[in-house]
């Protein structure tokens, strides 16, 4: 059985969005868009084979941004209709039109944190009826109300809150939703309703409370920070990576640590400002993304970087972490010289590697120690520098 995973992303719910704010598709959840969320559980899943959603097409730049890390698992975006229906339709068509599946699971994207073993659930619901529909019964008592008043109460017994992804043998979905499109004054909330009205067989496979749906700005903010409290707590997310690097003395009357100018009666030579300092803390910042080393990105065959100031270095790595979605939490550096003196120039490079990070000045450190006059360090020949970083990505 081959199956393809259609998520439908093309609605405008407007509950959840501020006026301005970006659609809530594509708003952030634990620093990743709902959508990526939806997306990477269908392409991490080894049952799934292909995966396409479907768009609104005012989001096309929207959409580039958040499925660039999953592009080879996806196919082409589909651009979605006026209703839910309408953009099912017209997905199920697009995955009819090249390679079509055995099987579909049509998800909502307002549902990211529909997990593995529920996806499993469903595909192993297909081998014996054309549909399967993950649901939870209903806990709360449920009563029938008008003008104020309790008029009854709802035998719940036979009642399941239906959830997605909702599975179904491909060409009899199409084939229904084919049917339903024939007339416009039918109007389906979900695919499951759809293959009932068709007669299809729908079994009923257990959903899973994780599996919310994601309607009101409150939804997301809940969301939101029980994603925080989980990255909190996972060691996982903790990255922690070191940088080393040594400059040589030459002539001169000045070096560059940290950014700062100190004057001494040597300076340190090297293809940019020479500031090992920051070339072990640029390599310590790459480590924890595992984005190479400083040279991977700043040739020093490279005659842009002659004599550059080595913010730009370090910079370009945050920017690096930034992309990952990562929060520099500290920053450590160890300057290990003979001369010139650090410590009354401390504070000055703190300052300056907080600037340049946008940290507080307790998330640098900045310590230095002599080689007791050993090696070419005690001999005053360079500087030796040492960094450690440490990042919390989502
Ligand atoms: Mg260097």
């Amino acid at each position: 059985m081959s199956v393809a995973a259609l998520i439908v992303a093309a609605g405008r719910g407007t509950r959840a969005v501020e006026a301005g704010a970006a659609p809530k598709q594509y708003r952030l959840l634990g620093g990743l868009p709902m959508l990526a969320r939806s997306i990477g559980a269908f392409a991490h899943h080894p049952n799934v084979d292909a995966v396409a959603v479907v768009i609104n097409p005012d989001d096309t730049d929207l959409y580039a941004a958040t499925s660039a890390p999953f592009a080879t698992r996806l196919r082409a975006a589909v651009p979605g209709g006026a209703r839910r229906q309408d953009s099912v339709r017209l997905g199920l068509e697009a995955l009819a039109a090249r390679d079509a599946p055995s099987a579909v699971l049509i998800h909502d994207a307002a549902r990211p944190f529909a997990d593995a073993d529920l996806i499993t659930r469903v595909i192993a619901g297909l081998k014996c009826h054309a549909g399967a529909l993950p649901c939870l019964p209903v806990t709360d008592t449920l009563k029938r109300g008008a003008d104020g008043r309790v008029t009854g109460t709802v035998d719940r017994t036979e009642l399941w809150r239906a959830q997605t992804p909702q599975g179904f043998r491909f060409d009899t979905i199409l084939a229904a939703h084919r049917a339903a499109a024939q007339d416009p004054t039918l109007i389906f909330t979900d695919d499951a309703s759809v293959a009932e009205w068709y007669g299809l067989d729908v079994a009923l496979v257990e959903g899973a409370e994780d599996n919310r749906k994601l309607t009101t700005a409150e939804d997301f903010r809940i969301a939101d920070e029980m994603l925080q409290r989980g990255a909190a707590r996972s060691a996982a997310s903790t990255r922690v990576a070191t940088g080393y690097d040594v400059h040589a003395f030459g002539p001169g009357d000045a070096v560059i640590l940290c950014g700062v100018r100190i004057p001494h009666e040597r300076a340190l030579q090297g293809h940019s400002d020479a500031d090992v300092a920051l070339h072990a803390l640029t390599d310590a910042l790459l480590g924890t993304i595992g984005a190479g080393d400083i040279g991977v990105h700043f040739p020093p065959s490279d005659a842009r970087w002659r004599g550059a100031p080595s913010e730009i270095f370090l910079r370009h790595a945050a920017s690096l972490v930034a992309e990952r979605g990562g929060g520099i939490v500290h920053v450590d550096i160890s300057l290990i010289c003979e001369g010139p003196r650090i410590a009354p120039y401390r504070d000055a490079m703190r300052a300056r590697i907080a600037e340049l990070l946008g940290l507080g000045d307790g998330q640098v450190s900045i310590k230095a120690t002599t080689n007791e006059g050993l090696g070419f360090i005690g001999r005053g020949e360079g500087i030796a520098a040492m960094a450690t970083a440490t990042v919390s990505l989502p």
